[in-house]
């Protein structure tokens, strides 16, 4: 990184009506302010960034009253009176104005007592020297760095490091030592190898943090660029056999007879990179990440035969709706995406292993639905074998897998697809109320339509289930 760089992106920014305006307010008020924390380092990194803090020697809240007066925006200013901070909105940007906080813990309380502070007060309470650095907007000091930890040295070194001593910053409030693995993965930096240390030694602590606290650095984690590193770091501080004891139980590979299998926890880490190469969809990562989950509960030795882990599909899809409570995500449709990929994520190696039939596809592209393409990336995402040929085997079969669910979906329409003939119309045609027949013919046409028995229109459906009805005695009314 470059010093003379950082300066003019610095002068650049300055030259933003926000931010000259915010250094005529604090020259007009005489107090001191200063752009900080996470939108500084972004601006270092050339990373978009939208939320905009700015502390203030005094009150932040006659602050942004000020300024917002001076952009002539004076309504839009939210004011946390409690929290003794503000915000607006300006353009796409949230700026967020402050106080300088002094924060004091004591060992039998979680929360610190605050007072007002000086700028370097407020500097010691935040979590890394990377998110301390602070830019000056007053006259006639204006742009330069206030930098008391070298946080502009640890950017160029690309270090996550506290800035006071590790132990207390974490103790302090532990959820710091996810956000110490989140910012390194988001970042592709490394923690300082004393800082790791403190966080091994401190990590029980999580078990303070609220569970919604930890699982959003979690979720920030898996949306990194190559997420298996943020768990690596995760495992190897302690911290994932507290926050997410299952999939530690992945790890490891046993042995009988000679015969091991492969160790599912680095497998699935595999999985969710060569995925995250492929898309940014949270939920998508989250059931690479949860696809082999039942293994461990349906491993199972079979002499003549080896390790088997049968029906890990669908115990793993009955297992989600726990994992996701325990862990605080959200229990909507998201949930049962994940649930549905979990189950379905042998179907296209299964399909790809035989001869590719269509009413096997028809039935596949039935069960998935929309998600049919996810489901694909998945089932791509999943070959992790070390084996070349097997690999080439694979995707070539995937292809032809492809190929075909693009032929049956042109041709029969089965991606979110209704049966042509509904239940009211049987109840009608036949004179019956909600009952077990109805079911029977529905499913019937609708084997007779996956199977490819009949073509996927009314006139046959109905003519199918007319003779379903006779079979079970049912007559039609004229
Ligand atoms: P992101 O926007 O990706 O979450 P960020 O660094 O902007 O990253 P925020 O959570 O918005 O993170 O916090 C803004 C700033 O507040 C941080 O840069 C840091 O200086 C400080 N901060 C946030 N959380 C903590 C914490 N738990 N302990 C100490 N300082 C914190």
């Amino acid at each position: 990184m470059d010093f003379e760089n950082n300066k003019v992106q610095i002068k650049l920014l300055l030259e933003q009506p926000l931010f000259k305006a915010a250094t005529v307010v604090a020259d007009r008020l005489g107090c001191q302010a200063f752009i900080i924390g996470g939108f500084v380092r972004d601006i270092i990194l050339n990373r978009p960034s939208q939320d905009i803090d700015i502390v203030v020697v005094g009150s932040g809240i006659l602050y942004a009253e000020e300024l917002a007066a001076e952009l002539n925006i004076r309504g839009d200013v939210k004011v946390y009176k409690n929290f003794g901070t503000a915000h607006f909105r300006y353009h796409d940007s949230v700026v967020e104005l402050v106080g300088a906080r002094k924060e004091s813990y004591r060992s039998n309380s979680r929360n610190p007592i605050v007072e007002n502070g000086t700028i370097a007060d407020d500097q010691n309470r935040r979590d890394f020297t990377i998110n301390a650095l602070a830019v000056r907007l007053n006259n006639p000091e204006r742009g330069e760095w206030v930098d008391p930890f070298k946080g502009l040295d640890d950017l160029k070194r690309m270090i996550i490091r506290t800035p006071l001593e590790p132990d207390i910053t974490f103790s302090d409030d532990p959820l710091r030592m996810m956000r110490a693995i989140r910012f390194a993965a988001q970042l592709g930096f490394d923690i300082l190898p004393e800082t790791f240390l403190s966080i091994k030694r401190n990590c029980k602590r999580i078990e303070i943090v609220s569970q919604e606290r930890v699982v959003e650095e979690l979720n920030k984690i898996i949306l990194s660029e190559v997420p298996s590193r943020g768990f690596i770091m995760l495992y190897e501080s302690g911290l994932l056999d507290l926050i997410f004891p299952l999939f530690v139980e992945l790890k490891g590979a046993q042995y009988i007879d000679g015969k091991g299998h492969k160790d599912n926890f680095l497998h699935t880490l595999e999985v969710l990179d060569k995925l995250s190469a492929r898309t940014d969809n949270l939920w998508l990562r989250w059931a690479a990440l949860l696809h082999d989950i039942a293994k461990p509960a349906t491993k199972r030795f079979e002499s003549g035969i080896g390790w088997t882990f049968h029906g890990h599909e669908f115990k793993g899809s009955k297992m989600v709706p726990g994992i996701f409570t325990k862990l605080k995500l959200p229990l909507n449709e998201k949930m049962k995406y994940v649930q549905k990929l979990v189950q379905l994520h042998l179907r296209p190696i299964v399909l790809s292993e035989d001869v590719v039939t269509d009413s096997a596809v028809r039935r596949l592209l039935f069960e998935a639905g929309d998600d049919i393409d996810d489901l694909m990336l998945l089932c791509e995402a999943d070959i992790t074998s070390k084996n070349a040929d097997k690999v080439k085997r694979y995707m070539k079969n995937f292809e032809v897998v492809r190929r075909k669910l693009k032929e049956i979906e042109e041709k029969d329409k089965i991606r979110n697809w209704q049966p042509p003939v509904s239940g009211e119309m049987i109840m009608e045609v036949f004179g019956i109320g909600p009952s077990m027949e109805v079911g029977i013919i529905k499913n019937a046409i609708r084997e007779a339509i996956l199977d490819g028995i009949i073509p996927n229109e009314f006139d046959n459906a109905f003519r199918l289930m007319l003779e379903e009805g006779k079979k079970l005695g049912l007559k039609k009314i004229e």
